[in-house]
């Protein structure tokens, strides 16, 4: 018989938004992304006998109402950028005398920090972690770190619960995410993925096509950060074929320089990726240890793509150490002429807890502290060979000028592939980049909408 101490009848999963989630898209209620799977997962593994009921409130689509939560114990799950917010709802929880656990990424970068603010951490995947704080929570005996193993076993994974977003589901482009593998091989300096992580590891295919088949919809999103760094990837995509699904995935451009694996991702489906191109100069690409990319295989990889039937969302980088002012141009060029159907641009960001943000530091080019601006869209740390202005500028420039109708045409004619899904994003993101200079650093950090509810 269970101890216990604490009631656990129910429990509020609380996503808070993060930054870059905060831009609605103007005349657009959907948001133009994906359901994250977090939290279907982590409700997926609450043991059956414990017989809790939970809440979901996802504040990318929603605005949260907290005098209406109403559950024993709060879990919050953030990226960095949201993770002020985060701090700022459990501040506003512990007042109410409830517990508060925070996982995901920024909780496994930076556990120590998270402390400060919530009463217990989960660091890496929840698989195990998660029941254990459950039950240990009831009996009374909550510690205050819970880190999952290294050596996890990434068998039998219980399936997402997809249900808990059936009344959010029409403010996704899909609910249906999806992930087979955890981690990546590669090192590129600015990415959090090989440190909140650790190592490369694959679900057993028969459990991904499982769990693919009780997916009714025909179209699904892979989530894997990583997916085809090794033959896994053509072992899972040959299994698919016959499920006869539509899907997306995040790649390398190695996609296209491997025959057998292309065929295999098309035949099973394949229908979008997301590239990180990151530049179009190879001498930074080899200065952010992204040397597998290779600025002279782009317009070859693209059209391969394209003529493939796939169309490519392309993300690109600016004020890397090796970027000057010219650098946007070069990029908007890329990107008009190699008709990357939905290009997106980022600002180089440095992630707490990752040894490039611990350089930037020690190097004095850290300029914000805030972690909401750590979105991608602002200036966190100083460029090399521009001023912060010139960066924020020629960023927004970017975004207009790859948006202008002239240039959506031009893309997506080129292109022609997937094209209801290209000319949908195309328009919320030509909205998006209209409305970008309107999120100052002052909107991005105010949490009073929460600290004046205490
Ligand atoms: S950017 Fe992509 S390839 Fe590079 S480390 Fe991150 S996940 Fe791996």
């Amino acid at each position: 018989m269970e101890e216990v101490v604490n009631k656990l009848d129910k429990i509020a999963f609380i996503m808070p938004r993060g930054a870059i989630y905060r831009y609605k898209t103007g005349a657009f209620k959907q948001m133009i992304r994906y359901a994250p799977l977090t939290i279907p997962a982590l409700i997926s593994l609450i043991p059956e006998d414990m017989n809790i009921k939970y809440e979901v409130y996802d504040e990318g689509v929603e605005q949260i109402e907290l005098n209406k939560i109403d559950a024993d114990l709060i879990c919050i799950t953030s990226i960095t950028g949201g993770s002020e917010r985060a701090f700022a709802y459990a501040k506003y929880f512990k007042s109410r005398g409830k517990t508060v656990v925070m996982g995901g990424v920024h909780a496994t970068l930076k556990p120590e920090e998270c402390l400060e603010h919530v009463d217990s951490v989960q660091i890496g995947l929840g698989i195990e972690i998660f029941p254990q704080m459950l039950r240990d929570y009831k009996a009374g005996k909550l510690q205050k770190i819970y880190r999952a193993r290294e050596d996890l076993c990434y068998k039998d994974f219980p399936f997402p619960n997809r249900r808990c977003y059936q009344d959010k589901k029409l403010k996704f482009v899909t609910v249906n995410s999806v992930q087979a593998t955890y981690g990546c091989l590669n090192r590129c300096e600015f990415c959090v993925t090989p440190y909140s992580s650790k190592g490369y590891h694959h679900r057993p295919v028969e459990d991904v096509v499982e769990e693919i088949k009780q997916i009714k919809s025909k179209t699904f999103v892979f989530v894997d950060p990583s997916p085809i760094e090794d033959d896994y990837a053509k072992e899972l995509y040959r299994a698919m074929i016959p499920l006869k699904k539509q899907w997306a995935s995040p790649m390398t451009i190695k996609i296209a320089q491997d025959k057998e694996l292309l065929d295999l991702a098309v035949k099973s489906g394949m229908k979008g990726v997301l590239i990180g191109f990151e530049t179009v100069s190879q001498k930074t690409l080899l200065d952010i240890k992204k040397g597998f990319n290779s600025v002279n295989k782009f317009y070859n990889a693209a059209k391969i793509l394209h003529d493939n039937g796939v169309a490519i969302m392309g993300c690109f980088v600016f004020g890397l150490d090796c970027d000057d002012k010219d650098c946007f141009k070069r990029t908007i060029e890329f990107v008009n002429e190699a008709n990357i159907d939905v290009p997106r641009f980022t600002i180089n960001t440095a992630y707490p807890g990752t040894p490039f943000y611990e350089r930037m530091k020690a190097d004095g080019r850290i300029i914000e502290d805030d972690w909401s601006l750590y979105d991608c869209q602002h200036v966190v740390v100083k460029p090399l060979q521009m001023t912060v202005d010139e960066l924020l500028e020629g960023h927004r420039w970017a975004w207009k000028e790859a948006y202008k109708t002239k240039s959506i045409i031009k893309r997506l004619s080129g292109s022609r592939s997937f094209l209801p899904y290209a000319i949908g994003a195309n328009i919320a993101y030509k909205i998006y980049a209209h409305n970008l200079p309107k999120f100052t650093n002052k909107v991005m950090c105010d949490y009073s909408d929460i600290l004046n509810q205490i």
